[in-house]
């Protein structure tokens, strides 16, 4: 376990440095200093998730000037889709991530605010989303952070949700929102982020990099694994959270 733990702090290290080099070493400090207060980290367990449950909330920040970061959790080989195209693990995460980070490009996130963790798809535990979040808020102190309910019975989602409210309990990181999927109900107060006509364009156009398309190469695993929730996203794109 404390192998694991410090391979995620060297993994987070590591982007950190990255981010300082292409931010110039000279501008960084202070740019860093400026953004602290306004930014905003979303934990994604699966590629498509950032879009189908959090893609209304992503471009409302980016609307709002904020700067957002995106860390996606898991590696999502384990969809039964890539099993069913013939497709090896590997080539499931190429495609995948493929698919995510043209999303986010269209939802307006900047390409350097991307990270990957890559832990394994169905096996997510809190103790990685844990250190993920230490890690995360320890580059970026007093940001938002954003992640799905532990009410949700997915294990890789709960994982989060159940980190992100055991690291605020302890004090730790302040203001945490838990999303809830489309059509969930939870015992809490939800609150709504809803989209102007703008952000739903850039919705539309993200979701065409999760729907098949072989003129432009897009094998579309995200509609084929789960083509109901990318049409009740498009008619009703509203994201619910709570505190
Ligand atoms: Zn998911």
């Amino acid at each position: 376990m404390k192998t694991k733990r410090n391979l995620i702090i060297i993994q987070v290290l590591l982007y950190s440095i990255i981010a300082y080099i292409i931010a110039g070493a000279f501008v960084f400090p202070k740019a860093l200093n400026a953004n602290n207060q306004d930014t905003v980290i979303y934990y994604i367990p699966h590629q498509d998730d950032e879009l189908l449950t959090f893609g209304a909330s992503i471009v409302d920040d980016v609307e709002k000037d904020r700067n957002v970061v995106v860390v996606l959790m898991t590696d999502g080989s384990a969809t039964n889709v890539g099993k069913e195209l013939g497709l090896t693990p590997k080539e499931v995460t190429k495609y995948r991530n493929r698919e995510f980070d043209n999303s986010l490009k269209q939802l307006g996130v900047k390409e350097k605010n991307v990270i990957k963790m890559n832990f394994k798809d169905g096996e997510l535990t809190q103790e990685e989303v844990h250190q993920t979040i230490e890690s995360f808020s320890g580059v970026y102190p007093h940001s938002v952070h954003k992640g799905h309910t532990y009410h949700d019975e997915h294990s890789d989602h709960q994982a989060v949700g159940l980190a992100l409210k055991a690291i605020r309990d302890d004090q730790l990181i302040e203001d945490v929102r838990f999303y809830i999927r489309r059509g969930e109900s939870v015992p809490e107060e939800m609150s709504i982020v809803s989209v102007s006509q703008e952000g739903y364009e850039k919705i539309k156009k993200a979701s065409y990099y999760y729907r098949e398309d072989e003129d432009k190469d897009i094998i579309g695993i995200g509609y084929k694994s789960v083509p109901g929730s990318f049409d009740r996203m498009l008619e009703s794109p509203i994201n619910f959270y709570h505190h």
